[in-house]
């Protein structure tokens, strides 16, 4: 299922362009999908949620700036990294791109090697899930070059989706995220997995942490959280 794969949605009509992309990106290991309209980027959007979009300002239907209002003005989608290309460097299409919340913006033609580490940047800005740094919680180091957690200076073992799971709380650290929340951001696909499944998934955390399984939370009625503080008001041993 590609857990930890980054997805990028390219929107592009133009075939080889596509083909380029596709090419460079899986080099990156990032998983790629690809629409060629306004319409099947939308339609696309409303069973998946890619860690970035790559937008081309000319589409056969409707223009790339156009999809990227609507998904600035959806709830869902607000914070959702997204790269303008155009064909041509004008001025006055960067300033509209932006202004409509683009978060970078690349003339084409561009080298597929400088547009690669534009999205790694952009993705290391918009999600600190994407850091290569150690993250850290009390006792319990993530080292995400290595795929290792430990507590204590313990190796643990932990599975795939628990791993994910916790390195998107140390990313959030003291902040309650919903079931669907979490499946959308750790997940990223909302059609596939139900909600009791993220339950099943932080029992496992838990469990794997041993010692640090007070450092994720169970905020009633909400969801969960990773928090270091010791408030009784978060805990739950459900
Ligand atoms: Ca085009």
């Amino acid at each position: 299922m590609g857990l930890d794969k980054t997805t990028i949605l390219i929107v592009e009509d133009e075939p080889a362009i596509v083909e380029l992309l596709t090419f460079s990106f899986q080099a990156a290991s990032w998983d790629v999908c690809a629409v060629d309209t306004v319409a099947r980027a939308w339609e696309f959007l409303q069973n998946r949620t890619p860690d970035l979009i790559l937008l081309d300002w000319m589409l056969p239907d409707q223009t790339g700036l156009h999809l990227l209002s609507r998904i600035r003005a959806d709830r869902h989608f607000k914070k959702l990294p997204v790269i303008m290309l155009t064909a041509k460097n004008m001025e006055e299409d960067k300033i509209a791109g932006l202004d409509n919340g683009a978060d970078d913006y690349v003339s084409k033609p561009f080298s597929p090697r400088e547009l690669s580490a534009r999205i790694k940047a952009l993705l290391r800005r918009k999600s600190p899930e994407h850091t290569e740094n150690c993250m850290a919680a009390d006792a319990v180091v993530l080292d995400p070059n290595n795929g290792s957690v430990t507590v204590s200076n313990q190796k643990i073992e932990i599975g795939h989706a628990e791993f994910k799971l916790l390195k998107f709380f140390l990313a959030h650290p003291e902040r309650v995220f919903s079931r669907s929340q979490l499946l959308d951001k750790v997940w990223g696909d909302h059609a596939v997995i139900e909600e009791r499944t993220v339950d099943v998934h932080v029992l496992r955390l838990r469990k794997a942490l041993g010692e640090a399984d007070y450092l994720i939370k169970t905020v009633r009625s909400m969801g969960y959280m990773l928090s270091t503080k010791q408030s009784s008001n978060h805990r739950d041993d459900a």
